[in-house]
């Protein structure tokens, strides 16, 4: 097996937690931070940020959304001409990104004094996941777009680095390492700036119930993966519950089901087998019983018949020593005292 089934990374409430993903409707990321225009300097000094500028749909002023709830931890430059416009935000919980499960912070620089929703937002706001923090702007710049830093954990200042840009202190981090893409969301991509953004993970599957007269495999997690064939490629993470096993393949050291038309999942111990269980006929089952029954009644009655001829017996015996009597069994014909024929039985007395 080449590829994990279960990401390692992963912590427990990984999957309770919210994904961080790109807070604009259209991307279009026109300067990564690897742009000579003026970002290469933020990477290569000490210390170091990864800012991308993001023009929305086109040169007007497209908005930037919360991804999740976020608290205003800073807000910088409005109304100094010297200081230009900075919001520094962070996630009130931990969130999952591409990289693994944080607290995360996100910086947006170059919106407009005048911005409507930067007016709403101070320091210490918790902006709701899908409100609008602000809209793009020139503050510090010749065209509307936002210079956009994340990191993880807390962030609420800067400082000038030792190439002489202002970067934003605290773990900052490469942003498609932090913020996934939700297609869902984030229709339009314009420019990814040649960047790997991954897309937040697609949950596949339409679990049913159980059902005994079928055998049927259990996810008991939210993140094993769902494949397009017996360790194909990966279509997204299967959604847990009850899936009808309808086939089963053994490849690369695990046991396939497919478990529904084009989705197939390795059994493993994030999965529950649930056997098909044979069909009870409850007429055979009383018939057999009652069969028990009947011999059991017969051993009884045999047990008692042995015990009563046993009986008999001794009786007998001591019947025959208390008259003073002695057996004589004949062993074969022959001639005796008396003709006796074989197993006749003479009692005798021994006078004398
Ligand atoms: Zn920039």
């Amino acid at each position: 097996m080449k590829q994990i089934l279960i990401e390692g990374n992963r912590e427990s409430e990984y999957d309770k937690m919210e994904y961080f993903t790109f807070p604009m409707e259209t991307m279009n990321v026109t300067q990564t931070y690897l742009g000579k225009t003026s970002h290469y300097p933020h990477t290569t000094g000490t210390p170091k940020d990864y800012p991308i500028d993001c023009a929305g749909i086109d040169s007007g002023q497209s908005a930037i959304f919360a991804p999740v709830d976020m608290k205003v931890t800073a807000k910088r430059g409005i109304g100094q001409s010297n200081v230009t416009n900075t919001v520094w935000l962070v996630s009130q919980n931990k969130v999952s990104t591409p990289s693994g499960g944080f607290q995360v912070f996100m910086t947006l620089t170059h919106w407009n004094d005048s911005d409507p929703f930067m007016k709403k937002w101070n320091v210490g706001s918790v902006i709701p996941k899908g409100e609008i923090i602000c809209g793009e702007g020139t503050d510090g710049a010749t065209a509307n777009h936002i210079h956009l830093v994340v990191g993880v954990g807390y962030s609420d200042n800067w400082t000038k680095s030792s190439t002489g840009k202002w970067i934003i202190i605290g773990d900052t981090r490469k942003p498609e390492e932090i913020m996934y893409i939700n297609p869902s969301f984030t229709n339009v991509i314009k420019n990814n700036g040649g960047l790997s953004w991954k897309e937040i993970p697609k949950k596949i599957g339409n679990p049913v119930s159980r059902d005994e007269t079928r055998d049927q495999l259990q996810v008991n997690v939210d993140n094993a993966y769902a494949r397009d064939s017996a360790a194909g490629n990966i279509l997204g993470y299967i959604n847990p519950g009850i899936y009808n096993s309808w086939e089963v393949i053994a490849k690369d050291g695990y046991e396939w089901h497919r478990v529904e038309e084009n989705i197939w999942i390795a059994n493993g111990s994030w999965c529950t087998w649930l056997p098909k269980k044979e069909k009870e006929d409850p007429q055979v089952i009383a018939d057999l019983q009652d069969e028990i029954a009947e011999k059991e009644k017969e051993i009884e009655e045999l047990k008692k018949i042995v015990t009563e001829r046993d009986l008999e017996i001794e009786n007998l015996q001591w019947r025959q020593e208390q008259n003073g009597f002695k057996k004589f069994i004949a062993s074969k014909n022959a001639k005796y005292y008396i003709y006796l024929y074989k197993n006749e039985i003479l009692n005798y007395e021994i006078k004398g």
